[in-house]
């Protein structure tokens, strides 16, 4: 989900005039750092982070953000290879430019996630309640929805031509987070489950336990992770961040830590911030554990 600091971004960039955006105009929204071993991280026009990892036959796309403007012309501005187009989670702010590509590679555990806040309306009601002065220039250049996706649950890697990257299913942010890692590069693309401030307290989260579950998951694969690209920054994060978000979902599956724990309010609600080393989990404490075997197969 996108922070309300980002915002800043988006009216010192955007310039937009209200209903006077096009898809042309659009191009220039997006922003792009080159990483190392042809790695892109793209900013779209929310500040949403959507990545491009090529490979010797394919690239690959990580996050499409909320669908205003055209990232798939951009990215064609970056590469001529053909185009994977995978989302993290079903989140608005990840999976919302899908109606861009013919085809989108999910887990299929956000299908409803999907179904219901990555339609227009729904993504303009996210634009309104960070700036409602934004919703006209944004509606202007917003991808339609389009609800058809081709579930990854099965798939364990995805070979891009001399570079393959592995899949794995890490519920937690929402039910149907994956993370990529890039054994080439030794990066962990995390999506939304290794943010600074990880939220975990949506309506579609899981529990922490899920979550914790998750993160040890990535911990056990003893994968050589020198970097962690995340959701909402273009930042290079070392290994640290995972350990300290283990750290942290462990004190509050163990109740250690509350004295430092404080009520936070955004855009999408209410939750309970608990901080650990340098970032934090912000969660619901009446869903620390529960039932969750359905979304864990
Ligand atoms: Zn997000
Ligand atoms: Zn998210």
């Amino acid at each position: 989900m996108i922070k309300e600091t980002k915002v800043i971004r988006v009216i010192g960039n955007l310039n937009l005039r209200n209903g006077e955006a096009n898809m042309e105009a659009t191009k220039e929204l997006f922003t792009h750092i080159e990483l190392e071993n042809g790695m892109y991280a793209i900013t779209a026009p929310m500040g949403e982070q959507c990545y491009v990892i090529l490979g010797e036959e394919k690239a690959l796309i990580f996050d499409n953000g909320m669908g205003f403007g055209g990232l798939k012309s951009y990215v064609e501005k970056i590469t001529d290879l053909p185009l994977v187009m995978v989302t993290s989670h079903g989140h608005p702010d990840h999976a919302g430019g899908n109606g861009e590509f013919d085809q989108v590679y999910m887990h299929s555990a956000d299908r409803e996630t999907f179904e219901e806040m990555c339609t227009v309306a729904y993504r303009l009601g996210d634009v309104e309640k960070i700036n409602a002065d934004l919703v006209e220039g944004m509606r202007a250049i917003t991808v339609p929805y389009v609800g058809n996706f081709t579930a990854i649950d099965q798939m364990q890697t995805i070979d891009l031509g001399k570079r393959s990257l592995d899949i794995i299913h890490t519920p937690g942010h929402t039910r149907g987070s994956i993370c990529l890692y890039d054994k080439l590069s030794r990066t962990l693309f995390a999506g939304d489950m290794l943010n600074e401030q990880t939220w975990m307290y949506l309506d579609y989260s899981t529990d922490i336990q899920t979550y914790y579950d998750s993160l040890r998951s990535i911990y056990v694969k003893n994968w050589d992770i020198q970097w962690i690209q995340t959701g909402h920054s273009n930042a290079r994060i070392c290994e640290k961040r995972l350990q300290d978000m283990i750290g942290c979902a462990q004190e509050i599956l163990e109740g250690k830590g509350k004295e430092q724990e404080k009520e936070m309010t955004t855009f999408a609600g209410k939750g309970m911030w608990h901080g650990f080393g340098d970032g934090g989990i912000l969660y619901n404490p009446a869903r620390i554990r529960e039932n969750n075997d359905e979304i864990l197969g």
